[in-house]
């Protein structure tokens, strides 16, 4: 027996690479984690440029990984659409930030809206519109509180299939946000045609502000065009001072980024910008 184990274990050795290795365990890991409830959400404010009140979050999941401690999206969530279980960890995103919300109604800090990101395999599932449905009637929430953020890129994958979905979460009342606005290759007539409410620029292009000519002159288109359409404006990655000032200047309605906040959990949230809700 001995013997048997060692030579599968050289088996194994040969051809698995230690990162195929290492992924697999992840991969297994990951199958579990909604089950043993190991995802965590955290909430960035969104707010409000002329009077800086407080007028949502974006909810933004981690995974609280037993070795690894807290895992950033970006490092699993690629996987998660890969290996199948997006729709697993998407649902489960989208009634934990209602409960959230519905829970800080109770705890008098009364958010008018939560943001959720959606994957482009979500995108995909027939049945995403009655989930959200049933959701947000199992917390009473009204549905314009719920936004749905979805990039530029996922919409252009199958721009028909995007516009019949994104139409029928418009007729459930949520709404329709423009992740990663500017990065895609949407065109204007694309965003005409789509029932959206806000679009959010870019950070890598709030980055440069100060630093460049040709991007604030991007930004400025951007917000033009945003303006044409009749959608909210929110800038992502807002850092510093400077940048804020040109934003207020060019009226951008929102800003998000760590300048104001960093995502935070939901107690910190609760406790630190309670006194910055519009009265
Ligand atoms: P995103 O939707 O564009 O989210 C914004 C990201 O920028 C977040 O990273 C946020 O923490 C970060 N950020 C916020 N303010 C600043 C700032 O001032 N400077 C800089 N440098 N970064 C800032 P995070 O939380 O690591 O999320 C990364 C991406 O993972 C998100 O990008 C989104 O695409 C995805 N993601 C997060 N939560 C979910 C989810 O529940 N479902 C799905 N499908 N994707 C998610
Ligand atoms: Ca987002
Ligand atoms: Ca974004
Ligand atoms: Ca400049």
């Amino acid at each position: 027996a001995k013997r048997l184990s060692r030579n599968s274990f050289q088996f194994f050795d040969r051809s698995l690479t230690e990162g195929a290795l290492e992924r697999l365990i992840t991969e297994h890991a990951l199958r579990g984690a909604v089950t043993r409830n190991e995802l965590r959400l955290q909430y960035q404010p969104q707010v409000r440029l002329s009077d800086g009140a407080l007028v949502g979050v974006e909810a933004l999941v981690r995974w609280q990984h037993p070795d690894l401690g807290l895992v950033p999206p970006g490092q699993f969530i690629p996987l998660a659409e890969d290996i199948g279980v997006i729709s697993e960890i998407g649902t489960w995103v989208i009634a934990a930030a209602c409960q959230q919300l519905a829970d800080w109604d109770r705890q008098g800090l009364h958010l008018p809206r939560i943001a959720v990101n959606l994957s482009a395999r979500q995108l995909d599932e027939v049945a995403l519109p009655a989930t959200i449905a049933t959701t947000l009637q199992a917390f009473t929430l009204q549905p314009e509180r719920l936004e749905l953020e979805v990039t530029e890129s996922m919409l252009m994958r199958n721009p028909d299939a995007a516009r019949a979905l994104l139409s029928e979460l418009k007729r459930l009342g949520t709404r329709i946000s423009i992740d990663d606005f500017g990065t895609g290759y949407s065109s204007l007539a694309m965003l005409r045609i789509l029932p959206l409410d806000q679009l959010k620029i870019d950070q890598s292009f709030v980055r440069d502000i100060g630093a460049d000519d040709n991007d604030e002159a991007i930004v400025r288109t951007i917000i033009a065009m945003a303006r044409t359409l009749g959608l909210e404006t929110v800038a992502e990655g807002v850092e510093d001072a400077e940048q804020l000032a040109f934003l207020s200047h060019e009226q951008v309605d929102l800003g998000q980024g760590y300048h104001f906040a960093k995502p935070l959990p939901a107690d910190d949230l609760l406790t630190h910008w309670r006194e910055r809700l519009s009265p």
